[in-house]
């Protein structure tokens, strides 16, 4: 890794777009269900207003305060990093800092796209790419000791490169200084071969993509992306012949059927996919698309069952299963149970 690569300048790859102060701003959140703006899937979910469905006892969650889940809190804090854990409101957030793991979002809180599912804020970062951050998301690695480390990011649309390259120095800062596994959960990068290479080349263990839901519904949950194009990057990580696990994740309760759940399962493992998470979708807001269902634990189970006997290499299937939850043991980095901490 030549240091080059490291700490760019610039956003080394550019920025789409006219020149703009590299400020960036928020946009306001406005109903999801509208699709994207080529009009998509208007209508789905638009005419369960903004009713809440009362939470089954499987999914209610104690609040978090004990084991390691303040030392987590502050040393994030003190290198002034975000997670997804809190951008997406992560049920397990209690969970997984007392156990002193956590998913840092790099390139900003603010993403350019707006999925209807997801509670990250959208926004135009226009361009502005924090330099020193691969840097602390090194140092605080490093200081949270993990054997296995969840690096994720939001969509930046705005930058040529996707963020590629910061996702690089990222993994390069990491190696530096530690000797943990190393998981991204990366974007699609608008389907840009070059840029996954970049992320591929820096050398993860684990290359995560979430499809997130079935081939049909995609125009209302995920209007800016694309269900061929996210199985193609699965197979991109694959055909690359680099040691790297392929993983994704989807949600079940936002209307799917049976038989679309088992097709997106084959086609995950016919592009080569390994790991597979599945969860189910808990509505952020009023904004958000609302749950069609709370899905029984047992057809979570089914479903795991399932996918194993499809070919994936491991899978969490579980209501509160999320994409990095105990990702170090679904990666087989850890035991069952046993600590997440290097020694
Ligand atoms: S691209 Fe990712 S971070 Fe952005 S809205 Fe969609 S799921 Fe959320």
């Amino acid at each position: 890794m030549d240091d080059a690569l490291l700490m760019p300048e610039e956003p080394a790859g550019g920025v789409y777009g006219a020149p703009r102060p590299a400020v960036p701003q928020r946009v306001p959140l406005t109903p999801r269900f509208g699709g994207c703006a080529s009009g998509a899937g208007v209508g789905l979910g638009a005419e369960q207003g903004a009713g809440y469905r009362r939470l089954p006892e499987w999914l209610k969650v104690k609040l978090p305060g004990t084991g390691e889940y303040a030392e987590t809190r502050s040393l994030l804090r003190g290198l002034k990093l975000h997670t997804v854990c809190e951008e997406a409101r992560c049920p397990n957030l209690g969970h997984c800092w007392e156990r002193g793991t956590a998913t840092i979002m790099i390139l900003g809180e603010l993403c350019t796209r707006r999925c209807g599912f997801c509670a990250v804020a959208p926004g135009r970062p226009n361009g502005f790419v924090d330099h020193d951050e691969p840097r602390r998301v090194g140092e605080a690695v490093a200081a949270m000791a993990l054997r296995h480390t969840v690096i994720t990011s939001v969509a930046r649309d705005d930058l040529v490169d996707g963020g590629s390259r910061i996702f690089a120095a990222v993994i390069g800062e990491i190696r530096r200084r530690s000797s943990t596994v190393i998981e991204v959960l990366v974007p699609d990068f608008r389907g840009h071969a070059d840029d996954l290479k970049r992320v591929i080349d820096a050398g993860p263990e684990v290359i995560n993509h979430n499809i997130e839901t079935v081939e049909r519904l995609h125009p209302t949950v995920r209007p800016s992306a694309r269900y061929d194009r996210s199985l193609e990057l699965l197979r991109r990580v694959k055909d690359s012949g680099a040691p790297i696990k392929a993983k994704s994740g989807i949600m079940l309760g936002l209307g799917e059927k049976d038989d679309e759940i088992e097709q997106v399962l084959r086609d995950l493992v016919a592009h080569g996919c390994d790991l597979l998470t599945i969860g189910q979708y808990l509505r952020p807001t009023p904004h958000h698309l609302p749950v069609a269902e709370y899905v029984h634990p047992d057809r979570f189970r089914d479903w795991g069952r399932r996918a194993e006997a499809l070919g994936f290499e491991n899978c969490a299937s579980g209501p509160l299963v999320r994409s990095s939850f105990h990702a170090d043991e679904l990666a087989g980095t850890v035991r069952r149970g046993e600590s997440s901490k290097a020694v």
